[in-house]
Formats: structure tokens, sequence, C-alpha cells
């Protein structure tokens, strides 16, 4: 019985998040699991915030997952403007 309602639970949470991810890429970014901020374990797809360019070593504050891969970011604006538009940061996916 619990195990049909653990279904239950992620069934919705599935239908929850695509309700809230209209945006087709908003849909292929997943949170990275950031729930604690300790990242010394997280193999990041560059050492280098993709959007301003900064040193992941200074900091980071916040983690997406794109693509399979996980990127850091030094702010939170540098996370939306990735979010905004992956494509401009991440050239993986793109016909060369
Ligand atoms: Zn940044």
């Amino acid at each position: 019985m619990g195990t049909i309602k653990l279904t239950l639970a992620g069934i919705l949470l599935v239908l929850f998040s695509c309700k809230k991810n209209q945006n087709g890429y908003e849909a292929m970014v997943e949170e990275a699991a950031s729930s604690g901020k300790n990242y010394s374990n997280v193999a990041f797809a560059s050492e280098n915030d993709k959007v301003c360019q900064m040193s992941l070593d200074i900091g980071i504050v916040d983690t997406l997952q794109f693509n399979g891969k996980v990127y850091g970011f030094c702010s939170q604006s540098c996370k939306q403007q990735f979010t905004n538009n992956p494509h401009k940061y991440v050239s993986e996916g793109l016909l060369k």
C-alpha cells in the first residue's frame, strides 16, 4: 500500500512540474541536487560560471542541470540568464 501512495505522489509531482515548466527550455533545465550547499562532490561541466566566466572556486551560489551536466553559478541572476537561453552559453547539442 505504501508503494502505491508513493507512486501517486510521484505522478502528481511530475504533473505539477510540467505545469510549472511550460517553456520548452525550462522543461529541459532541471534543478541540480543542491539541497545542501556542499558542492565538493559535484562534477561540474565547467570550472567557470558559463554566463560571466567567473571561476567557480570563488563561490557557487546556485547550480543547474542541463543536458545531464551540472553547471555552477556565482549568482541567481547568472543562473536566470542561463535558464532563459542555455544554448547561448552551451554549444553542445547544436549543429556545427
Ligand atoms: Zn556569474
